[in-house]
């Protein structure tokens, strides 16, 4: 059978006309990439507006009753300078007809965000020649906000088995009464990989400005090296400790399904990027995969003589947290020491509560809390 590929651009991938071109040259040099999930055109330069967030300007505006039609007018500028950038015979007016009305109906801020990649999404079906498929006809929410996987599952792999290209636009998907729903910010990356996951692709590629995750960041150390190959469960870590390559929720459906996400750059594309795998043989090229971290930390630091041998000292000290409602990032133990350490501001308020707690269940010979601390993952 022949490879099928997913692929995703991001915002900064299909900012202008110049970025779209280099996205299609991407699609059409590999004819097993079939299936094409575009963000809304992002920043140009770097204090540029990216259209999402043009969009819920714009929205608000109408909410308030209030003149949105210049605010529209300069997203659909956006989109024309797109078009006649790609040299299109293609017109978008009806579609933005259609939204002025759908704002003064107070269509909802989901409906208003999800036109960036609804827009977009018909401008690179239209250039590409590929049949355009609404997210809303193929991705559903339940009643509390959550993805209906099975049905999104059963509706996309149906609809998509019958065309040998499409374009899906990403971030937003319907709700069980049809209204649009988006997914939380960044979210064309849960798109893709549900699309993946749908299709039974070989590989899910993510397309995006930087050749992969990298080693570590770049604001603090110059010029690091990409990360050649990563696991989802190494990935979750770094991704958690704020390294910001893929949307949390785009990591489970194509970890469920064994498929490999491939992290690229479109500016780049000859570079390898990042594959995340779920097992990593090839995984030695450096001990350490990637370094990140997360500062406003602090530790609650807990010394007793032999508490080691003492049975349930542990349970007891989480017990007095759990007590708070408070949960904790990371727990280092020595022979005689405890240290529990939790986000300065979820412990904000409670430190005496929980101090007291842990002393009355586990009567420390010393407690303590330091702060103005960071966690760093390796
Ligand atoms: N356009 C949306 C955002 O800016 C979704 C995405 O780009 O993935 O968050």
């Amino acid at each position: 059978a022949r490879m099928k590929k997913v692929v995703k651009f991001g915002g900064s991938s299909l900012a202008d006309a110049k970025q779209i071109q280099k996205a299609a040259a991407i699609i059409k040099a590999d004819p097993e990439r079939r299936y094409v999930v575009p963000s809304a055109p992002g920043k140009r330069f770097s204090d540029d507006i990216k259209v999402t967030d043009m969009l819920y300007t714009c929205y608000d505006l109408a909410e308030q009753g209030l003149d949105f039609s210049d605010a529209l007018d300069a997203i659909q500028a956006r989109y024309n300078d797109i078009i006649s950038g790609l040299g299109m015979d293609f017109s978008l007016q009806a579609e933005f007809s259609e939204i002025a009305e759908n704002f003064k109906k107070r269509a909802g801020k989901d409906y208003a965000a999800s036109r960036g990649e609804y827009l977009n999404g018909k401008v690179i079906a239209a250039y590409l020649g590929f049949p355009f498929v609404d997210a809303a006809e193929v991705i559903f929410f339940q009643p509390d906000g959550s993805l209906n996987d099975e049905k999104t599952e059963k509706v996309l792999r149906e609809r998509l088995s019958g065309l040998e290209n499409a374009v899906i636009p990403g971030f937003y998907g319907a709700n069980p009464d049809g209204t649009v729903r988006t997914f939380s910010r960044g979210g064309s990356d849960v798109t893709g990989s549900l699309v993946a996951k749908a299709i039974h692709a070989d590989i899910y590629e993510n397309w995006t400005d930087v050749s992969g995750c990298l080693i570590c960041d770049p604001r603090i150390v110059n010029n690091p090296e990409p990360i050649k190959t990563i696991t989802y469960r190494e990935l979750r870590e770094l991704a958690y400790m704020g390294a910001t390559v893929l949307h949390e929720d785009a990591i489970f459906p194509v970890r469920a399904a064994g498929i490999p996400v491939n992290i690229k750059n479109t500016n780049q594309p000859e570079d390898r990027g990042t594959m995340i795998v779920s097992e990593s043989a090839e995984h030695c090229d450096h001990i350490i995969t990637g370094i990140a971290g997360k500062k406003g930390m602090s530790v609650i630091n807990i010394e007793k003589d032999k508490m080691n041998s003492e049975i349930g000292f542990g349970k007891n000290v989480l017990r007095a947290l759990e007590k708070s409602n408070v949960s904790f990032e990371h727990m280092p133990s020595g022979v005689d020491t405890m240290s529990v350490v939790i986000a300065t501001e979820a412990l904000a308020g409670k430190e005496t509560a929980i101090i007291d707690e842990i002393k009355s269940r586990v009567h420390p010979d010393q407690i303590y809390i330091e702060s103005n601390l960071a966690l760093i993952a390796v």
